[in-house]
């Protein structure tokens, strides 16, 4: 079935070939899919990379982006349908509810600010949405570990490792995506 995937991923243009790979491989699959893809509307990195591949094969774009990042993430005006938005917040707000599933790709301070509070909102039952981490190389490795941490200290629960779940391919990333939106 059709659906509204966010994609949260790296701004960075410096971000290496396998990562722009990665994002590419993921926006083509969502395209083949039908499916709409929901992001930042930025054309650099990985975000511009989700973006066209998704455009490429035929899906949908929805970007949402603050009006003050409009030139500093090159917004992508060919988004079918594009939303500025004031504040970071309201971009994050706009994004989570027009969303079914979440998919988290390689990235850096945002992408992890995006993943975190998805993860905590659903700790919280704000939303019982999948969140879907692509992990290829051990990319977040680190991340998975310092979350271990946590539990091991009891700063959080066992249970809220389920909250997500890590994928370390893009094949077996889509593969669940199909059974999500089957
Ligand atoms: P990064 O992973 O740092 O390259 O950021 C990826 C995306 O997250 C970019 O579109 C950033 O503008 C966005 N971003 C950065 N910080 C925030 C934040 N606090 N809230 C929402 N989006 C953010």
């Amino acid at each position: 079935m059709p659906s509204n995937i966010a994609v949260y991923c790296g701004s960075s243009t410096r971000a290496g070939q396998a990562f722009l790979d990665q994002a590419t491989a993921v926006g083509k699959a969502l395209g083949q899919r039908g499916h709409t893809l929901v992001y930042g509307a930025g054309t650099i990195g990985l975000m511009g990379a989700v973006a066209r591949a998704t455009h490429a094969a035929g899906g949908k774009v929805l970007g949402v982006i603050p009006k003050s990042m409009d030139h500093v993430e090159i917004t992508y005006q060919q988004c079918d349908e594009l939303i500025f938005t004031d504040t970071m917040r309201q971009r994050k707000h706009i994004m989570d509810e027009r969303s079914d599933v979440f998919v988290v790709l390689p990235g850096g301070f945002g992408t992890l600010e995006e993943l975190i509070e998805v993860i905590t909102h659903r700790h919280l039952s704000f939303h019982d949405k999948p969140i879907l981490i692509l992990n290829v190389d051990g990319f977040y490795d680190p991340m998975i570990t310092l979350f271990e941490h946590f539990v091991e200290h009891q700063f959080a629960k066992a249970k809220h490792m389920n909250a997500f779940e890590v994928h370390n391919s893009v094949d077996a990333l889509i593969a669940r995506l199909d059974e999500i939106t089957r």
